[in-house]
């Protein structure tokens, strides 16, 4: 995508109807240093409803450790952490049963224990993954309350749905069990947060009605891990949207050097991370965007960047556009995901492909990132089974050379598969 579709896609997007509005503002920059501790996070309301929730809300899944390599939480940082979250108005805490070994549920159900349980909310998940039966269902809710000192979640999700996870909940009636539970109170809002394709996502919000979605969300995944659709879907399903990974694991603070000092002219003040919230708060569907905060350091910068929150303007657009293609220039194959190039005469699938291995660019994470999903594919959709035939060069808006960037990607997944079969069979000597 050149920078003016960039700019026309997500002004497109903020035009569809948002099922969230904005409660509160002030005018804010990503750089200013909010004086008066007592001002608070800006919100948005559910829906229709008097229910407010702030615009940023606290990820308990990257919590201070007492040692990086283990699993301890550092309570007495985390806490202070959730004490100053709770006085700036950030009252949305969301954990899951797996976070941190499953000493999250615990750390936030000791943490908030002091508060009013009307002043904050709690959400958390039932990874399907973890269940055998359906009288696991029963016994990892229960245990989940009682972790969380609480009889009842405010925000109940069913966890990282994909096309193997909701089939097998569906068999174990998870979803059945969960409106079983809301109806008795102890669940006021069921969603489900979500990692797979589009087409996966249409079919879970057909299926079932849902009262929120949480997805994978920002400028750089926007296309990349076609999220732009996925929002598409949800907005007009009238499901509101609470965003994870804006950040992409802390990715989007780092980037790379050319990126930065895009950021940095545009804004000498504003943190490089403050960009990537306000891209993903500027979406109006958008009703609570999760930080996954570790340091105290995170907290403050968050808090000033929502402390009257300002979407972003056309000009501010521009400098992520900028950034966004100084990013595809580091190795990630210039594909939008557009399809003009399908399809395929020879049945390959050129933008997943390009897809996927952008992900793997992005993350430096090759077996998570491209290998997981590109080894189950059919041969027949594979780069390999390109015959050279030029038909998609020719369709292709953003002139890439097809043929030679699915050589390359094919020949790299050989060859590391190669190496891995090697080392399982403990050869001395295994190629580079
Ligand atoms: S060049 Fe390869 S990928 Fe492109 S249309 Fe022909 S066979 Fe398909
Ligand atoms: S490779 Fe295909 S999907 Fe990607 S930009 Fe070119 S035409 Fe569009």
């Amino acid at each position: 995508m050149n920078r003016r579709d960039f700019l026309k896609s997500a002004l497109a997007l903020a035009a569809l109807a948002p099922v969230t509005r904005i409660v509160a503002g002030e005018p804010s920059s990503g750089g200013k240093s909010p004086k008066d501790q007592t001002e608070k996070v800006t919100r948005r309301r559910y829906k229709n409803t008097s229910l407010t929730l702030p615009l940023l809300g606290f990820g308990m899944m990257r919590l201070p450790r007492l040692n990086p390599e283990k699993n301890e939480i550092d309570e007495s940082v985390a806490q202070k952490m959730v004490d100053r979250a709770m006085e700036a108005g950030i009252n949305y805490f969301d954990t899951a049963y797996p976070y941190h070994g499953g000493l999250s549920e615990t750390f936030v159900g000791k943490a908030l224990k002091k508060y009013p349980r009307s002043s904050y909310f709690l959400a958390t998940k039932m990874w399907p993954h973890l269940l055998k039966t359906e009288a696991d269902i029963d016994r990892m809710f229960q245990h989940q309350l009682r972790k969380l000192q609480t009889n009842y979640i405010d925000f109940y999700l069913l966890h990282a749905l994909d096309k193997r996870l909701w089939p097998k909940a569906k068999a174990l009636k998870v979803y059945e069990y969960l409106q079983k539970q809301k109806k008795a109170g102890k669940i006021r809002y069921l969603g489900f947060s979500f990692h797979d394709e589009p087409e996966v996502l249409a079919e879970i919000v057909r299926e079932r009605p849902w009262d929120f979605a949480q997805i994978q969300l920002n400028y750089v995944d926007w296309e990349l891990y076609r999220s732009r659709e996925q929002y598409e879907i949800l907005t007009k399903a009238g499901i509101p949207v609470v965003v994870m990974e804006p950040l992409r694991g802390g990715m989007l603070t780092t980037l790379t050097p050319r990126c930065l000092e895009i950021f940095k002219k545009a804004n000498p003040n504003a943190s490089v991370a403050s960009w990537a919230f306000r891209y993903v708060g500027s979406l109006p569907n958008v009703l609570v965007i999760l930080s996954g905060m570790t340091l105290p350091e995170h907290l403050e910068d968050n808090i000033k960047t929502f402390t009257g929150f300002q979407p972003l303007s056309n000009a501010e657009r521009e400098t992520i556009a900028q950034a966004v293609k100084a990013y595809h220039n580091t190795g990630a194959v210039a594909c939008t995901n557009c399809k003009y190039c399908m399809p395929c005469p020879a049945g390959v699938n050129i933008p997943r492909i390009f897809g996927l291995y952008n992900s793997y660019k992005s993350s430096g994470n090759y077996w998570r990132g491209f290998n997981r999903i590109y080894a189950e594919f059919d041969p027949d959709m594979m780069a390999s089974a390109c015959v050279n035939c030029g038909a998609c060069v020719k369709k292709c808006p953003q002139h890439i050379n097809i043929p030679e960037e699915l050589k390359k990607i094919h020949a790299e997944y050989e060859a590391r598969t190669k190496k891995t079969a090697c080392l399982r069979r403990g050869k001395a000597e295994c190629p580079a």
